[in-house]
C-alpha cells in the first residue's frame, strides 16, 4: 500500500516536472502538495482516476504581455507582464499582482498555485490567480511608476474583471500602485467596480486590509501557542522583511505583548535588543512609503540596533520565528540554528520562505511550524471582505472587518488541526493546510465536470 502511494508520488512529480522543465519554485510548491495530498486522495474513491491534483496544477490559462513604458529621460523600456489564471473552480480567480525582478513564470506559477489553496482555506468563494510583472520600482519616480503601472493595465483590463479575476497588491505593489491600476482600468473600461482589491479607502477600499496580513498572521500564530497553553506575551519574535506584511506583523506583536527583535531588508537585518516598538514601527511605515527598504538605515535612526550586513534573521536566540520576506529565504542550516536555539514555533508570512529540506526539518523536529498558504490568507481574506463591501456598497467598521478577519484565521487553524493531527498528537499544518485546502477545490471541480 504505502510503496503503491510513495510510488505514485514519485510519477505525478515527475510528469509535472517533465511538463514544466525549468520551473524550480513551481516545482518546489506542487511537491509540497503531492506528498501530503495523493496519499490523502487514495483513501478518497471518488477522488481516484480523476486527475483533480494533475488538472490543479496546470493553469486555466496563462496570459503574457509586453509592457512597453517610457522613463522620465524619454527612453523607452520594455517588461514582461503576466496574468496567471489557475483555478476558478470555486470562485473567480484572485490574487496579487507582483513587481520585482525576480518575476518569472516559475515564480507566478508557485505562487498562483499556493493561491488556490489558500483561497479555498478562507471559505469565502475565490479562486486562484496570481500576476506581475520583472519591473524593479525600486528607484523609479513616481511619475514612472504611474506610467508602468497604466501600460500594464492597458494590457490586463481585457483579461480581468469583478466577475472574473480581481488581483490585488503583493510585493513592489501597494496601495499606490493599486491606485494607478484601478485609474487605468477605470478609464479604458469606463467601468466603477471592485476590480482590484487593496483599493483607498476613498474609492471603495476596506479598512484593515493593509494591516490585514501581518496581522492574521499574529492571530493563527496565537492560535498555534495556544495549543501548547502558551500565548503571544512576553515571547521573543525574529521577522524578516520590512515590508507591508513585516509591518503588520510587528504591530500586532506589539499590540498582544510580544517583543520584536529583528527585521531585515535585502541588505541584512537588524537586531533590536529595546523591541521594535512604538516609533520605530512607525519608521517602518515611512521607509515603505518612502520606497527604501535598506534595513541598515534603521540603525542611523535608531543607534540602539546593531545591524548585520548580508545575513538572515534567523541566527537570533527567539521563541518565534516569522519569516515574511519572500520565497526561499529560509534554509535547512537556518531552521536547525533556529531549532538549536529553543524555537518553539515558526509562523511563515511570506510566500513559500521556508525550503522543502527546512520544513521537513521542523516537522522531524516537531515544531510548531505554520506553511504561508495557512497563516498568511489573512490577506487575501481580507480582500475578499472588500470585494463583499464593494457588492453590497457598504463600509465596515474597522473593528468589524477585524473580528471577521480574526474568526477566518481561527476557522483556518482548525481545518489545519482537523486535516494535520498526525497519531502522536503533533498536528502538522502544512498537510493539514493542503488537505483541507485542496478538499474544498476538488468537490467543486467534481460537480463541475471534467473542465
Ligand atoms: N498577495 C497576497 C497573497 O499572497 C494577497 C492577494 C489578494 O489580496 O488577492 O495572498
Amino acid at each position: 500500500e504505502h510503496y503503491n502511494v510513495d510510488q505514485k508520488i514519485q510519477e505525478f512529480v515527475a510528469k509535472i516536472e517533465a511538463r514544466n522543465p525549468n520551473e524550480p519554485e513551481f516545482l518546489q510548491a506542487v511537491k509540497e502538495v503531492a506528498v501530503t495530498v495523493i496519499p490523502f486522495i487514495a483513501t478518497r474513491k471518488e477522488y481516484n482516476g480523476m486527475k483533480l491534483l494533475e488538472r490543479m496544477a496546470e493553469a486555466e490559462r496563462i496570459i503574457i504581455f509586453r509592457v512597453p513604458w517610457i522613463d522620465d529621460k524619454g527612453e523607452i523600456h520594455v517588461n514582461r507582464g503576466y496574468r496567471i489564471q489557475m483555478n476558478s473552480a470555486i470562485g473567480p480567480y484572485k490574487g496579487g499582482i507582483r513587481f520585482h525582478p525576480t518575476v518569472n513564470l516559475s515564480v507566478l506559477k508557485f505562487l498562483a498555485f499556493e493561491q488556490v489553496f489558500k483561497n479555498s482555506l478562507t471559505t469565502l468563494p475565490m479562486g486562484g490567480g496570481k500576476g506581475g510583472a520583472d519591473f524593479d520600482p525600486q528607484g523609479k519616480s513616481d511619475m514612472e511608476i504611474m506610467r508602468f503601472c497604466q501600460a500594464f493595465m492597458t494590457e490586463m483590463c481585457k483579461h480581468i474583471g469583478p466577475e472574473t479575476d480581481v488581483p490585488a497588491g503583493d510585493i513592489g505593489v501597494g496601495a499606490k500602485e493599486i491606485g494607478y491600476l484601478f485609474g487605468q482600468y477605470k478609464k479604458i473600461r469606463n467601468e466603477f467596480t471592485g476590480v482590484l482589491t487593496g483599493k483607498g479607502l476613498a474609492y471603495g477600499g476596506s479598512l484593515i486590509r493593509p494591516e490585514a496580513t501581518g496581522y492574521g498572521v499574529v492571530y493563527f500564530c496565537e492560535q498555534m501557542l495556544k495549543t501548547k497553553g502558551e500565548s503571544i506575551e512576553g515571547k521573543t519574535f525574529a521577522v524578516s522583511g520590512f515590508g507591508n506584511v513585516a509591518w503588520g506583523v510587528v504591530k500586532k506583536v506589539n499590540e498582544l505583548g510580544g517583543k520584536v527583535l529583528t527585521i531585515s531588508g535585502p541588505d541584512g537585518y537588524i537586531y533590536d535588543k529595546d523591541g521594535i516598538s512604538g516609533e520605530k514601527v512607525d519608521y517602518m511605515l515611512q521607509m515603505r512609503a518612502s520606497g527604501n527598504n535598506r534595513a541598515e538605515d534603521y540603525v542611523n535612526q535608531f543607534p540602539g540596533a546593531e545591524f548585520f550586513a548580508g545575513r538572515r534573521p534567523w541566527e537570533v536566540k527567539c521563541d518565534v520565528a516569522i519569516p515574511a520576506a519572500t520565497q526561499n529565504e529560509l534554509h535547512l542550516e537556518d531552521a536547525e540554528k533556529l531549532v538549536a536555539n529553543g524555537v518553539m514555533c515558526v509562523t511563515e508570512a511570506a510566500n513559500m520562505p521556508s525550503t522543502l529540506d527546512a520544513i521537513n526539518y521542523f516537522l522531524d523536529n516537531k515544531v510548531l511550524f505554520s506553511p504561508g498558504k495557512a497563516s498568511n490568507a489573512g490577506g487575501v481574506a481580507t480582500s475578499g471582505l472588500e470585494m463583499t463591501q464593494n457588492s453590497i456598497r457598504l463600509n465596515w467598521t474597522s473593528e468589524e472587518v477585524d473580528a471577521r478577519l480574526k474568526e477566518i484565521m481561527i476557522g483556518i487553524h482548525k481545518a489545519c488541526r482537523d486535516f494535520g493531527k498526525e497519531e502522536d498528537g503533533y498536528v502538522n499544518y502544512v498537510k493539514g493546510a493542503n488537505i483541507a485546502g485542496f478538499v474544498k477545490v476538488a468537490e467543486a471541480m467534481l460537480a463541475q465536470g471534467v473542465v
